[in-house]
């Protein structure tokens, strides 16, 4: 039992952010495992690096490590992740890009893993253990997109001590070589679920910087409005669709296992955020918006008939605009004005 959290990039951005961290597990004593990001733009910094670069993010993560007052090991971690960057920076003309590349993403959430170990260590009287997710997370050799190998995974998860908080990193893995995968760019909400189903959690908290999942994007329409329950079929249909709160395979692992999936903001950590489950209130419905085109997720999509459908699915209708995000809008409010 226990609860899996992830704490996305947006919840790690600063000191001051993981502080905040902090405190919400030391409210929530029944997480027993945490899946940290690597910090705000990190991994998209990685995927141009250069050796300036490479310096400006190192002196970021020190610069947090010094304001956390973390101790000297957690300092030394820094500096040998840096330096395996280093290292890979050098070899890159050598090497198959794709397997670079994921060699490359693990250095983010080393860094944001060894600091959030540091804060919590310090802060927490329980066993808190950093665990290498490449130890666990076992993949197939898709460099980029990893499929996870979840007989391997839970024999992995059923190693780990019961009583030990363990602070681990987002969408890395390794094949059977040995060597450096990923799940997909965003995937740690997936390395979450995957534990927590191999472990047979009691829930998953994908803690971000929205306050939940909302009836549309609130960097679309300000009058977006937090829906507190869906069903892991409206939650990954409006992933697929174009959602970025969750990455779009996030729930498969959970769904027939019916672990409940939560998504907060750790900016306002009391409030109720979204929880996905196998429960939909009537009336539920969502937006979702991926390049021109806008998808209305609903129940009872099949009931429904519209002007300018373009695709449609048992939960869903699509529509297409050259500007998607007005249209999605304009959708949006004439839904909103019925409520
Ligand atoms: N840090 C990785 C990324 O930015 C994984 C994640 O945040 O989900 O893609
Ligand atoms: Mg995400």
């Amino acid at each position: 039992m226990g609860i899996v959290a992830k704490f996305g990039g947006s919840s790690v951005k600063s000191a001051q952010a993981i502080e905040r961290c902090v405190d919400i597990v030391t409210n929530f004593p029944e997480m027993d495992l945490i899946v940290v990001s690597a910090t705000y733009q990190t991994t998209n910094k990685l995927e141009h690096l250069t050796f300036e670069l490479l310096e400006e993010l190192h002196k970021h993560h020190k610069n947090m490590a010094f304001y956390l007052d973390l101790d000297k090991s957690i300092h030394q971690e820094i500096d040998a992740t840096t330096e395996m960057a280093k290292n890979l920076l050098e070899k890159k003309e050598e090497c198959e890009l794709l397997s670079w590349q994921d060699q490359m993403y693990c250095v983010g959430e080393m860094w944001s893993s060894w600091l959030f170990y540091g804060a919590i260590s310090k802060k927490l009287n329980r066993d808190v253990e950093w665990l290498d997710a490449r130890k666990i997370i076992k993949t197939d050799s898709t460099f980029g997109c990893a499929i996870p190998k979840v007989d391997l995974i839970e024999k992995e998860v059923s190693q780990l001590s019961e009583k030990t908080l363990y602070i681990t990193q987002g969408f890395i893995g390794e094949d059977k070589q040995g060597r450096g995968t990923t799940l997909g760019r965003e995937g740690s909400d997936y390395t979450a679920t995957l534990i927590a189903a191999a472990k047979k959690s009691q829930a998953v908290v994908i803690w971000t910087d929205v306050p939940g999942i909302s009836t549309i994007d609130p960097r679309v329409d300000n009058q977006a409005i937090v829906i507190p329950q869906m069903s892991y079929k409206m939650a990954t249909t409006l992933a697929e669709h174009g959602a970025k709160v969750l990455f779009s395979k996030t729930l498969d692992p959970v769904v027939k296992l019916n672990i409940p999936v939560f998504v907060k903001s750790s900016l306002e950590p009391n409030s109720p955020g979204t929880c996905i489950s196998n429960q939909s209130p009537e009336g539920n419905f969502g937006l979702a918006i991926k390049d021109k085109f806008v998808t209305f997720v609903c129940d009872n999509a099949e009931e429904l008939e519209m002007e300018g459908i373009v695709d449609r699915g048992d939960n869903f209708l699509v529509f297409e605009s050259e500007n998607a995000i007005q249209l999605a809008r304009d959708i949006h409010q004439n839904l909103i004005k019925d409520m």
